[in-house]
């Protein structure tokens, strides 16, 4: 695994042999509870290829069988409570899934893992709707101005509605949404979904919908639907998006794909807009969309703004996402691991290498820096550095979550990333 995993990040470096960053996405998945956050997380990381079976066979054969539910919850807890879990999408995009804590409440952890995400998937339940805790992570994402996707889950379920849950989006949470995909039949005839951009059918087949078969041609009772949703989508991005504006007022409705995307691209990563899927996390319908639209849709390290704060003074000063600056880097979690205490870290400028040297700017001491890990779904890596934008976890280092490690020299020593330092208790 070891092996493969080297040769993924060996297709994702660039022709200079430089890993750019423009291939990784950092990204969070975000709930209110039950509305299916567990059960997408697992669906992710099981097409991204980390881990090799789902657990929600219970009773059935398989895993389920010989499984009680709290060895159920331990091993899906094992495979899914990183606090960061590292896998990839379509050969060799790296997306870092980031553990978002399910508290609701404001809390430095929660306002810490929302800092180290440069996007989110917001996921709603299509038949409860949006619910009150979807509106305050909403307005957690707001303040950290995290661009976000919207699942809307459970269409399998009775009465499910997404039109309604579109309206609710578009009224309570205050950024323009639409549908970039639609359901294909509704509760127990959810099938597939529509691709609103490029109007064709897609259906996942398989045990686990592991394989996507695209049809060209739209079921006949859709097509209206489809072309409908279609419009919509080109009219509310052409009222956030300045040059698709242009576009729209000269082409109207025959407005090109690539100018579509890259006005969803942009919108979406200023936060002016938030792209809509739709599917069943359960029944393994529109996950892989949902993973290409990270991709597509949300930013990468490169595309997003960070600041470090000058140890003494008010000054803010922006952080170059480059592996060749000095480094700054955020401890954002401890985590009681299987073999010891866990730090995670992300690196947000230079670049961390085993057996350097660096200052934590809280406590004003040098450290070297000890093993380095990358963490799977089910297994870890040793890796020898972490460069801007990577999100990575070390043994063995005593610090606290919130701490920042900069290089131990020059102009970035000293700077923080957070102004508070609340020592956490390892959990
Ligand atoms: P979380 O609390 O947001 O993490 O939600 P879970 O993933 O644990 O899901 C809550 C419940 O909803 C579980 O019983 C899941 O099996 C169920 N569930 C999740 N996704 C779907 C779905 O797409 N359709 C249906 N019918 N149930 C789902």
């Amino acid at each position: 695994a070891v092996l493969q995993s080297t040769r993924e990040a060996a297709t994702a470096r660039g022709i200079d042999g430089q890993r750019a960053p423009v291939w990784q996405r950092n990204f969070g998945i975000a709930a209110h509870i039950d509305s299916g956050k567990t059960t997408l997380t697992e669906r992710v990381l099981f097409y991204a290829g980390r881990i090799r079976k789902i657990h929600e066979v219970r009773g059935k054969d398989g895993v389920g069988a010989t499984m009680d539910s709290m060895e159920l919850e331990r091993e899906r807890g094992i495979t899914i409570a990183s606090a960061a879990t590292y896998c990839s999408w379509r050969n060799g995009v790296q997306l870092n899934l980031i553990d978002t804590p399910g508290h609701v409440d404001f809390t430095i952890e929660v306002e810490r893992a929302l800092r180290v995400l440069d996007g989110a998937v917001l996921v709603v339940c299509g038949a409860s709707g949006v619910q009150s805790q979807s509106l305050t992570v909403d307005r957690q994402m707001k303040r950290h101005r995290v661009p976000r996707l919207t699942f809307i889950n459970k269409l399998d379920r009775m009465g499910a509605d997404p039109w309604r849950a579109l309206r609710q989006l578009n009224e309570r949470l205050r950024m323009p949404a639409a549908f970039i995909n639609l359901p294909i039949g509704l509760e127990r005839d959810l099938e597939g979904v529509v691709d609103v951009i490029r109007q064709c059918a897609v259906y996942f087949d398989g045990e686990h919908g592991e394989r996507v078969r695209v049809e060209e041609s739209l079921p006949p009772a859709l097509r209206a639907t489809a072309e409908q949703a279609r419009r919509q989508l080109i009219e509310r991005l052409a009222n956030v998006d300045e040059p698709f504006g242009d576009c729209f007022l000269q082409r109207e409705y025959d407005v090109p794909e690539a100018a579509l995307r890259a006005a969803l691209r942009r919108a979406t990563i200023a936060r002016r807009f938030s792209p809509v899927l739709c599917g069943s996390a359960l029944k393994n319908i529109g996950v892989q969309p949902v993973l290409d639209a990270v991709v597509d849709y949300l930013p990468s390290p490169l595309e997003v703004e960070s600041y470090g704060m000058e140890s003494r003074g008010e000054r803010r000063l922006l952080l170059q996402p480059d592996a060749a600056a000095p480094l700054v880097s955020l401890a954002f979690k401890l985590e009681e691991g299987r073999f010891g205490q866990l730090t995670y870290l992300r690196v947000y400028q230079g670049t961390l290498r085993r057996g350097d040297n660096v200052f934590n700017a809280r406590t004003g001491k040098k450290v070297k820096v000890p093993r380095l890990m990358r963490m799977h779904a089910d297994e870890m890596q040793d890796v020898e550095e972490a460069r801007a934008g990577d999100i990575c976890a070390m043994f063995g280092l005593e610090c606290a979550s919130g701490d920042t490690f900069t290089d131990e020299t020059g102009k970035v020593r000293g700077i923080s990333l957070e102004s508070l330092h609340v020592p956490e208790p390892v959990m």
